[in-house]
């Protein structure tokens, strides 16, 4: 086998395709494969697979997997044909996608790469411009999104995540297996229904849930858009037990300023122990509470409320979940606690969805580590250069797609 035979077997070429030379470049160093075409007739229209007249052929170069220690590029002559109906077009090539200046197998090998590192280690890694790393990663997102089949969603989770510091946010949209299915600008109206609109009706009637924080532009878009919307709502009960979070933590931070200065410094240093769920404190964070309750005695109280509401989620009737939560209200409301009672209100409104979260047994869990996940790859990545990018990165990691280009039939 001569090395002509050895790059076409490496290259998986078939006729009209053929190895026609090979040349180590150590002054530039790199290996050089030049292919060429063996059709003197007629060739098919990559669009309409009509048999066409050749028009003329176009240089181009394409870089391949290294050969041992030195980059490998593929030159070709490709030759474009005239097609009555799509004009003058160039034929497909089996090593490389249109338009792509990088072989199929090297694509997928970056793509491997992506999954491991930031677009920047890939960049140094195969001494790339950030550019082609990052239109790689593009790419294998329009070819998974384009092979999807989004045949039937029964959950859906809406969260929302910062893209930036400074109120840039992004909507994520998941189902039950926790993969994201979509990413919409913004965290408005628009930003849900938008994304509904791009769903075909029986998509659309087969969501059974739809999971979501008690955000009115949320609700907004899923009651212009979901058919029996208010069986489907339920809110996240992370994002419920964060807004009590919030709350306790005013209470404590206002009856902080009105304690005598000795107790001042154990409240602040306790902050976290009071918004701690009853499975995660530890004796030390319970020995803080004890030493202060009789001291902080609104704190304590904003807190047992906070502790009451943690514990009504487990019903499977709509009735005593219904009951548990208007007991809840009642103490809540007469607490003369006024972050507690602004929460109180705002629960009581959306309590519908509260219950239907509790009986469909939903939530945003899932939803939840896939924001973790992305925070970890703002880290990685040191942020991202534009919306755009983030919106790319976060359905090539989290999307489930299949991101690697396919063989090209000849
Ligand atoms: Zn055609």
């Amino acid at each position: 086998m001569d090395e002509l035979d050895l790059y076409e077997q490496i290259l998986d070429l078939s006729a009209p395709w053929f190895v026609e030379q090979v040349q180590l470049n150590q002054h530039d160093n790199n290996v050089a494969i030049f292919i060429a075409c063996d059709l003197d007739g007629r060739l098919n229209c990559p669009k309409c697979k009509v048999l066409c007249p050749r028009y003329d052929f176009r240089q181009r170069v394409w870089r391949h997997l290294d050969t041992c220690q030195y980059p490998t590029l593929i030159h070709a002559n490709i030759p474009r044909i005239e097609c009555c109906e799509h004009g003058v077009i160039q034929i497909e090539v089996p090593w490389a996608e249109d338009k792509s200046r990088f072989t199929t197998m090297f694509e997928s090998l970056v793509i491997d790469w992506l999954k491991e590192a930031s677009t920047n280690a890939v960049s140094r890694r195969f001494k790339l411009s950030w550019n082609a790393v990052d239109g790689i990663m593009a790419r294998a997102v329009n070819r998974g999104l384009a092979c999807r089949k989004m045949s039937a969603i029964k959950h859906l989770a809406v969260d929302e995540v910062s893209r930036k510091k400074g109120h840039k946010y992004v909507t994520i949209i998941s189902n039950e297996k926790g993969k994201v299915i979509e990413v919409m600008d913004d965290r408005k109206k628009e930003s849900l229904a938008s994304f509904y609109h791009s769903c075909t009706k029986s998509v659309l009637n087969g969501i059974e849930t739809i999971s979501m924080d008690m955000s009115p532009a949320y609700i907004a878009a899923t009651k212009a858009c979901i058919a029996d919307w208010e069986e489907k709502i339920c809110f996240d009960r992370f994002h419920v037990m964060q807004d009590l979070n919030k709350a306790v933590n005013e209470v404590r931070k206002s009856e902080a300023r009105h304690l005598p200065q000795g107790f001042r410094e154990p409240l602040h240093r306790s902050r976290f122990s009071w918004l701690r769920s009853k499975e995660t404190l530890k004796q030390k964070h319970k020995k803080q509470i004890s030493a202060l309750k009789n001291i902080a005695i609104k704190t304590a109280r904003a807190w047992s409320i906070r502790q009451y509401a943690a514990t009504i989620w487990d019903y499977r009737s709509r009735y005593w979940a219904k009951k548990a939560w208007m007991k809840w209200y009642s103490w809540a409301i007469r607490s003369r606690l006024q972050p507690i009672k602004i929460q109180a209100k705002s629960i009581k409104n959306n309590l519908w969805g509260i219950v239907n979260a509790i009986v469909h047994k939903k939530n945003n869990a899932g939803a939840e580590g896939i924001n973790s996940q992305i925070k970890v790859l703002k880290v990685k990545a040191r942020g991202f250069r534009n919306k755009e990018r983030f919106k790319s990165s976060i359905l090539f990691h989290f999307g489930g797609l299949d991101l690697y280009p396919k063989k090209i039939p000849t």
